[in-house]
């Protein structure tokens, strides 16, 4: 029972052999979603790669299992008043999305950013499902946030919010959130934008609030419950994933060419990591623009731009007038500066990456691919990876490193213990092998050996939709 389907965001040169039942959750996702392409973009990147397990689990369909999967269990929208520093009163919009909880409480990040809307917020979500499941620890899917920007003052141009008017906004937008959260309900983390004194103004609220000490938020700090590895956990693991890959093949990560997106939490990290292991790291970008160095980056620059990003909350234009060896490219992206590039970690946000940008990496050189932001690639991107052969892991797989080490946090919460750092970093480790070798496997098993965007899918989807059969009407 095949029909085939011009698949137009997937691929516009590639007639998609799709079975009809993915064909139907696709046109309702796309009907009753109009506005929400960051959405339809993630769940079309998924379930066009179901193929194969659908027909051989026939039960999925029958079960409903896509068309829940697609269906938040529940999205939580709210105000946010506070006040700032000059005493006016800022209302912004935000967002908890509870989007499946079959096999664990809901865990995902919070993003705090002037792009946070529905769709970007059930794209996270929805990720987060299969990303989760592929950590091999019991964790649902969630994400949240809210439109409001850090990074720009309400009141002064040029200027950031103080850190005081970034507390009162934490404590107002918890006051709310608290009710819908819990140790055993849904577990919320950072993401762009919300990193250690975010985390630490909302944690202190819940406290106060909820009159108990949870670990209902992961990446605290290590006074209070935090992990060893946690900030590291995102870009180290990209990293160790980008390892598991080379070594299928012979290879491994010493003197290779890399370039990186970002300059925040998991791009810090990824270069810290990729410098350890003998790489080169020759780019990080934000958003005034690309920074190259094409002898590399070395630990010294990188602990001053970690500095000016996390405590000074600068920018890169500003690192590379003050350091004459680093050529400077505004408002550009990482992509289309080195001559050789061997490898590319996009780890700053959704659709960094378009088709143009895949043909230049190809072209020069480049044959992996990890993926440490969400949705970093376009779908054209995709394709062009996945049709060159070369080793291209999806954000879901490859970046999971985060959340798995936030379970990390949880276990030790829950157990009242603190693991060292060489225990937490071992453990993320193997969390790496098994996520890469579970979608290697399931790559072959489905007849696409080494695709690890369709084994990714795969792996992470059978878990859950095996807990949904197992649990119910749901
Ligand atoms: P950060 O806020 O720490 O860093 C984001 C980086 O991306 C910053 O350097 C930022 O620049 C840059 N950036 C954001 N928007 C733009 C833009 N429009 N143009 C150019 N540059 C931009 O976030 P994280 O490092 O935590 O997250 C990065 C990605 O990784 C996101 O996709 C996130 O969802 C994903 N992720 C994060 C995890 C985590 O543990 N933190 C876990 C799994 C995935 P600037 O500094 O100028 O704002």
């Amino acid at each position: 029972m095949q029909n085939f389907i011009h698949n137009k965001r997937a691929d516009k040169r590639k007639i998609i052999k799709m079975s009809k039942y993915i064909d139907k959750v696709l046109a309702d996702v796309k009907a009753k979603n109009p506005n929400e392409p960051e959405f339809i973009q993630a769940v079309d990147e998924v379930l066009t790669t179901l193929d194969p397990v659908l027909k051989a689990n026939p039960q999925y369909e029958k079960n409903a299992i896509l068309e829940r999967m697609v269906e938040p269990e529940r999205v939580i929208i709210f105000r946010v008043p506070w006040v700032d520093d000059k005493g006016f009163v800022r209302v912004n919009r935000a967002y908890r999305v509870q989007m499946n909880s079959a096999i664990g409480p809901y865990k995902g990040g919070l993003r705090f950013d002037p792009t946070v809307n529905l769709s970007v917020l059930k794209f996270l979500a929805f990720e987060q499902v299969f990303k989760n499941s592929l950590t091999t620890l019991p964790m649902g899917g969630g994400k949240g946030g809210c439109d409001f920007n850090p990074k720009v003052s309400p009141h002064t141009p040029g200027k950031r919010c103080s850190d005081a008017e970034v507390m009162r906004f934490c404590q107002s937008f918890m006051t709310e959130l608290y009710r819908h959260i819990g140790p055993d309900t849904d577990i919320p983390a950072g993401d762009m934008n919300v990193g250690a004194r975010e985390i630490g103004y909302m944690f202190g609220q819940y406290k106060r609030l909820a009159n108990e000490w949870t670990g209902v938020l992961t990446g605290k700090g290590l006074t209070y419950g935090g992990s060893l590895i946690r900030p590291e956990a995102t870009g180290y693991g990209t990293v160790y994933f980008a390892e598991n890959m080379l070594q299928m093949r012979g290879e491994n990560l010493e003197g290779k060419k890399c370039v990186i997106s970002g300059a925040g939490n998991v791009a810090s990290f990824a270069a810290e990591k990729l410098m350890q292991l003998g790489a080169t790291v020759m780019t990080l970008s934000d958003r005034s623009g690309a920074i190259y160095v094409p002898d590399g980056i070395t630990p010294k620059m990188l602990k001053d731009i970690m500095i000016l990003k996390n405590v000074k909350r600068g920018e890169l234009a500003d690192f590379a007038k003050k350091n004459k060896s680093v050529k400077f490219f505004a408002k550009a992206n990482s992509w289309q500066i080195a001559d050789k590039i061997d490898a590319a970690f996009p780890c700053a946000r959704q659709n960094e990456l378009n088709e143009e940008d895949a043909t230049y990496l190809l072209k020069h050189g480049c044959t992996l691919v990890g993926e440490g932001a969400n949705m970093p690639s376009t779908p054209e991107a995709i394709a062009a990876f996945v049709k060159a052969k070369i080793m291209y892991s999806p954000g879901k797989a490859s970046n999971a490193g985060g959340v798995a080490t936030s379970g990390l946090e949880m276990s030790q919460n829950s157990g009242r213990i603190s693991w060292t750092r060489e225990e937490v970093d071992a453990k993320l480790k193997q969390i790496m092998k098994s996520i890469h070798d579970n979608a290697y496997e399931a790559s072959a098993k489905y007849g696409d050996k080494g695709n690890y965007v369709m084994g990714a899918n795969i792996a992470g989807f059978t878990k859950v939709a095996d807990a949904m059969v197992a649990q119910g009407v749901c």
